[in-house]
């Protein structure tokens, strides 16, 4: 999404640039490898409900699929721009590769704002964006998935479409899909789990354990919502949360600090992840500035909203007691902060690997799809434990062996893999 400034892709490249240095990665993976194989630009006409048409801008950008189909979301937004969808698409290689799922990486969105779409609209732009790249996706080239403003009833009026088109049931082109409809149990609580299985490991080598601890999170929608029940469940204690207030256009951050409540926060929130300030107030929460999420006096921080949210005007107002960075959010820390936390010896567990969890699940729902046979939600929550916790240790013990930040070690983990199947396939 556009953000004065702040270009994702060139982040992506940058972050990748700095992990193929430090693997001696030749010239001809390396160049390869930081583009994305293939992207798509394309128009979606649609007749509105009062009958004039307006034409949308769709992309898909297949990063790597070297590993195996591309796998990534689709956003529907009104700031989103290409370098968004080919930094995500690039990170869903990585993603994919460090939890060693045989998925590459994929991305796509439309600049829409479904806010101000009727569902039928929503439905003809679904449908449109499988017609004009139906031949380039499916179960065995790219698997699409929601993302940003898209859920599960996008995911089958576009598995309709696409079944439509090639004449046959393939619910394996798509994740996301309604339970019952081709769903897996446990994807809605997969990636925050996920996260949360990550933050378990990472507190046990630190000698800790989550009773006792405490949490500051940045945002309160699916993510951040399923982290909390895991980690209250594990005995942890969140301080404060904080969410987007959609009327006002601003922050803000809820604080208890004692214990937030997850059921009575719940009970008054929207869809989208907002809480009712005035009710939270009437509930004894106190309500402060949307960015002081960040400088509260917590073991753990964990954000779980937006990109580009720590930065370098405010990674200093992260407090001495923080031992634990576990990023829910794709790309929340920008290089510069990411530097002074490494410096700080604050341990960063990187998105790319804390919020695998959703993609494992969206795998788990692929193969349960392809196989037409489903899962209970326990096997499906077992696998992702299991799947969660050893690409955890694969890089924990290579950042210790190899004296590596967090990051850097992930990054090497996952890029070595995709370099190997590039040059296994004769690519580069
Ligand atoms: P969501 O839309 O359900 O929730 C987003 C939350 O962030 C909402 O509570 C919103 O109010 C809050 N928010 C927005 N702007 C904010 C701001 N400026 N300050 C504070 N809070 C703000 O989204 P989600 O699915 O929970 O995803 C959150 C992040 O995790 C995104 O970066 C997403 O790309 C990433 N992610 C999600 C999944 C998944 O499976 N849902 C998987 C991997 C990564």
């Amino acid at each position: 999404m556009k953000q004065n400034g702040f270009n994702p892709f060139e982040m992506a490249q940058a972050q990748f640039d700095k992990a193929a240095q430090l693997i001696g990665l030749d010239d001809g993976t390396r160049e390869l490898l930081r583009e994305p194989l293939r992207e798509y630009h394309f128009t979606i006409p649609i007749r509105m409900d009062d009958g004039h048409i307006k034409v949308f801008k769709g992309f898909r950008v297949q990063h790597n699929d070297a590993r195996g189909p591309a796998k990534g979301g689709i956003r529907f937004h009104p700031q989103e721009t290409i370098d968004t969808v080919r930094a995500l698409a690039m990170w869903m290689t990585w993603k994919c590769s460090v939890v060693d799922i045989p998925l590459g990486g994929g991305k796509g969105g439309v600049i829409c704002d479904p806010h101000n779409l009727s569902p039928r609209e929503q439905e003809q732009i679904c449908r449109g964006w499988v017609r004009q790249i139906s031949r380039n996706v499916g179960p065995v080239l790219d698997v699409p998935a929601p993302d940003v403003m898209t859920n599960s009833q996008h995911m089958l009026w576009m598995l309709d479409e696409f079944e439509t088109i090639h004449g046959g049931r393939y619910p394996g082109f798509i994740t996301g899909k309604p339970v019952g409809m081709g769903g897996s149990l446990g994807r809605t609580e997969a990636t925050g789990f996920g996260l949360v299985f990550h933050l378990r490991e990472a507190l046990n080598d630190l000698g800790l354990k989550p009773k006792g601890t405490t949490a500051a999170i940045q945002g309160f929608g699916n993510v951040a919502q399923h982290a909390i029940r895991l980690f209250q469940d594990l005995g942890g204690t969140v301080v404060s949360v904080s969410c987007w207030n959609q009327s006002e256009s601003l922050a803000y951050t809820f604080r208890k600090k004692d214990g937030i409540s997850l059921d009575e926060l719940l009970s008054i929130t929207d869809s989208f992840g907002g809480i009712d300030k005035e009710k939270a107030r009437e509930l004894n929460y106190e309500v402060l500035p949307g960015e002081n999420w960040i400088e509260q006096e917590v073991d753990i921080l964990i954000p779980a909203a937006l990109e580009n949210q720590i930065s370098r005007e405010n990674v200093d107002r992260i407090s001495q007691q923080v031992k634990v960075i576990a990023e829910g959010a794709n790309g929340p820390t920008t290089p510069d902060a990411d530097e002074r936390i490494r410096n700080r010896n604050i341990f960063l567990i990187p998105d790319f690997l804390a919020n695998a969890g959703g993609v494992t699940c969206s795998y788990f729902e692929q193969v349960q799809s392809n196989n037409n046979y489903y899962w209970e939600k326990d096997e499906v929550l077992g696998k992702l434990d299991l799947k969660m916790t050893s690409a955890y240790i694969a890089v924990s013990e290579l950042c210790r062996k190899n004296r590596l930040y967090m990051r850097d070690a992930a990054y090497i983990i996952a890029i070595k893999r995709v370099a190997q199947a590039v040059r296994d396939r004769g690519w580069a």
